[in-house]
C-alpha cells in the first residue's frame, strides 16, 4: 500500500513539472489584501484603453507606450491598484517595442500563468493584488536573471 502511495506522489509531482516547460512558473499566491472589484467597477475606474489591457488581456501597439523609452530613476507601480512592481534599475531596451524589465521587485507581487492564446505558449504576468494583466515574461533577458518581463506601458505608472 505504501509503495502505491509513493508511486502516486511521484506521478503527480512529475505531472506538475511537465506543465512548467516554458519558464519556471511559480505557484499562484493568495494574498489576503487582494482587491476585488466587479467588471463594472473596473470599467469606471480605468480608461477604455487601460480596461482593454488590464482586464481583457489586450496588448498595446509596440513602440506606442509612454514608458517604452522612459529612463528616469524610480519605480513602476500597477496602474490599476498601485502595487509596486518594477524598479527602473531593472529596465532595459529589448528592442521589442514594450518596456522590458529583467526582474520584478518582489516575486510575490506578480502571478505567473501559462498562456496558450495567439498560437503560442507564453507565461502571462498578472498583478497579484488586483489580477490586472501586465504582459508576459520570456527567458531571453539579460543576466543575472535571464528573464525579460515584457510589460504594457498602459498597465504601469512611473513614480519618482
Ligand atoms: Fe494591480
Amino acid at each position: 500500500m505504501k509503495n502505491i502511495i509513493y508511486l502516486l506522489v511521484a506521478f503527480s509531482l512529475n505531472a506538475c513539472n511537465s506543465q512548467n516547460n516554458t519558464i519556471n512558473l511559480k505557484p499562484k499566491i493568495q494574498m489576503n489584501n487582494q482587491i476585488s472589484k466587479t467588471e463594472e467597477e473596473w470599467k469606471k475606474a480605468l480608461s477604455p484603453e487601460q480596461y482593454n489591457v488590464l482586464r481583457e488581456k489586450g496588448t498595446e501597439m509596440p513602440y506606442s507606450g509612454k514608458y517604452y523609452l522612459h529612463k528616469e530613476k524610480g519605480i513602476y507601480v500597477c496602474a490599476a491598484c498601485g502595487a509596486e512592481l518594477f524598479k527602473s534599475d531593472s529596465k532595459f531596451d529589448a528592442g521589442c517595442g514594450w518596456p522590458s524589465f529583467s526582474n520584478v521587485m518582489d516575486s510575490s507581487k506578480v502571478v505567473y500563468t501559462k498562456d496558450k492564446s495567439a498560437g503560442m505558449i507564453r507565461t502571462e504576468i498578472t498583478c497579484a493584488k488586483c489580477g490586472g494583466h501586465l504582459g508576459h515574461v520570456f527567458d531571453d533577458g539579460p543576466a543575472p536573471t535571464g528573464l525579460r518581463y515584457c510589460i504594457n506601458s498602459i498597465s504601469i505608472e512611473f513614480k519618482k
